[in-house]
């Protein structure tokens, strides 16, 4: 997505231990336009499925997860970092978290998570598919059926991309970061081959 890669290199940030920050239109100010142009882009790739659920996780993933599932005009859910107390009936996960260098512990409510769902995975970032592979987990023990995930932006060189591939997951990234040495930004429009 042209607008995307060049917010991107206009406005990102190239952080140490291969970060990039983008916290001035996605991952705490958040421009609305942008937004909606990447639900509308995720309608375009995915919008032929018999998707009937947006599945995504917080906290930067729900802005570009209820564009997309206004667009759609299907539900949308988020998976949530900590299991409150008042949350019975969930289906529970570990995430090993990139920025932070540890684990925490992620639940869904089993009662919108269900086999008759169809989920579209949304998020900001594909790192390593550590948060993918949450979902995959969340999916398998409530029978969703998966039938893509989107992301805002993926970092190519760690590998997150390899991993949903093997695993047979259709999966589209609307920009990739192809390296962050020295602090500079690769980045282009997700490569025409991706797409069978
Ligand atoms: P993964 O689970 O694929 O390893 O990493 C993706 C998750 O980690 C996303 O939910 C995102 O919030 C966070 N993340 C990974 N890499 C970056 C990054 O370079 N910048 C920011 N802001 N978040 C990232």
């Amino acid at each position: 997505m042209e607008s995307l890669v060049k917010r991107i290199q206009a406005e990102g940030r190239s952080l140490k231990g291969g970060v990039l920050k983008v916290d001035s239109f996605i991952n705490h100010q958040l421009d609305p336009n942008l937004m909606m142009e990447v639900g509308k882009e995720f309608v375009r790739l995915f919008g032929h499925l018999p998707i009937n659920k947006i599945v995504t996780i917080e906290a930067s993933g729900i802005a570009p997860a209820i564009m997309t599932g206004y667009l759609m005009q299907v539900r949308t859910v988020f998976i949530k970092k900590k299991q409150p107390n008042t949350l019975e009936n969930v289906y529970a996960s570990s995430v090993h978290s990139f920025t932070r260098e540890q684990d925490y512990e992620v639940c869904i409510n089993a009662n919108f998570l269900t086999p008759d769902d169809h989920i579209l995975f949304i998020d900001d970032f594909l790192a390593y598919g550590n948060t993918a592979r949450c979902m995959i987990d969340l999916a398998h023990q409530s029978g969703a059926i998966i039938e893509g995930m989107g992301f805002c932006i993926e970092k190519t060189f760690q590998k997150g991309g390899e991993y949903l591939t093997e695993q047979g997951i259709n999966f589209h990234s609307l920009a990739c970061v192809t390296s962050l040495e020295h602090e500079h930004i690769s980045v282009c429009e997700e490569p025409k081959s991706r797409f069978k």
